[in-house]
């Protein structure tokens, strides 16, 4: 099977075209339309086996995370994802491979109607570089930056999950909580509806892919303020049972894959925004107050203040 014998038989057809898909897969570039008075919000990651994701992992949880962590990234600018564009590199055209991971790619490609509209194929070690391409109306794009002192920090649905699934992969349990850690993990739901509710109502969100200090450090220094948090994070029943009482924290506060919006918002807004997003039953908890003085803290039950080292996951550290 050549490269293009490839195309055709596991991607030319993946997903339907669209009305704004004036040309998909087949030419030398993909002509797409925007609707008028929309901005393009652009995004790529790339996963590379061994280092994003265990080269044991199944091929179908591959094509389904990679979508998703693009489609996080659109959901925390507060766009609508309409198309996505697939750069891959393997070893060898492994039939069984492509097959399951065409699957879960398209699985999760028709759950939002985004359509793949063109890509690269190579051979080389095991990577997937997904560009994933979303519209919202001009100037009210959520950013990084917008978070005011007095607003209140909230996280959509529960932290932890997928740091502590994989820690917990060599167990090989198939216990129901494992089940539920490992489905959070390997297929995360990009929370788009949620990004689109909060466009007119947040003031700044970053969603959450390598651990909540570091991620919200980064939304916290640009917008050149601080945040103290207070509380328990709010945890799934399994992460509860499950993580060991001393961990439970730091894979809350550090662990990555969590795939979570957080974000920054006037205090008079929370319960209007909790109420919208709970008709897509989504959660959304209050964890604290951006402060004008920079920095991140957790204050404790006794109200004790202390600061929260913001390091997340870092390539080149
Ligand atoms: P070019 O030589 O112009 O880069 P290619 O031969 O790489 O074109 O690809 C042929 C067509 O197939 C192009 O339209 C390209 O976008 C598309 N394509 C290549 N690889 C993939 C892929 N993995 N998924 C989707 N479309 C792809
Ligand atoms: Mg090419």
């Amino acid at each position: 099977m050549d490269e293009f014998e490839l195309i055709r038989r596991y991607f030319a057809e993946l997903t339907p075209l669209a009305d704004d898909v004036a040309l998909g897969i087949g030419d030398d570039c993909a002509l797409l339309r925007p609707a008028p008075g929309m901005e393009l919000a652009v995004t790529t990651d790339a996963c590379i086996a061994g280092r994003h994701f265990p080269e044991s992992t199944a091929p179908a949880d591959i094509g389904w995370k990679t979508l998703a962590v693009n489609l996080s990234d659109l959901a925390a600018m507060g766009a609508e994802p309409r198309w996505f564009t697939l750069a891959l590199s393997l070893p060898q055209p492994d039939e069984t491979w492509l097959a399951g991971f065409a699957q879960g790619l398209g699985e999760l490609a028709a759950r939002y109607g985004v359509v793949l509209v063109g890509g690269d194929t190579t051979r080389g070690s095991l990577s997937v570089t997904i560009t994933a391409m979303g519209q919202l109306p001009a100037g009210q794009a959520l950013r990084r930056s917008g978070a005011k002192p007095g607003d209140r920090i909230c996280v959509t649905g529960t932290l932890g999950d997928g740091a502590l699934a994989l820690g917990r992969l060599s167990l090989e349990s198939d216990s129901d909580e494992d089940l539920y850690l490992r489905q959070r993990l390997n297929r995360p739901v990009p929370r788009v509806e949620a990004g689109l509710i909060l466009r007119g109502i947040a003031n700044a969100a970053i969603d959450l892919s390598d651990g909540l200090a570091g991620d919200l450090g980064h939304l916290l220094a640009a917008s050149g303020v601080g945040a103290e948090i207070k509380g328990t994070l709010p945890m799934s029943p399994a992460f509860e049972r499950l993580a060991p009482r001393t961990a439970k924290r730091r894979l809350q506060l550090h662990g990555g894959d969590d795939y979570e919006l957080c974000i920054s918002l006037p205090a008079a807004h929370v319960n209007a925004a909790r109420a919208l997003l709970s008709q897509h039953q989504i959660a959304l908890t209050d964890i604290g107050e951006v402060t004008s003085q920079p920095g991140l803290f957790e204050v404790d039950q006794a109200g004790l203040r202390r600061p929260i080292d913001a390091q997340g996951y870092r390539h080149f550290a």
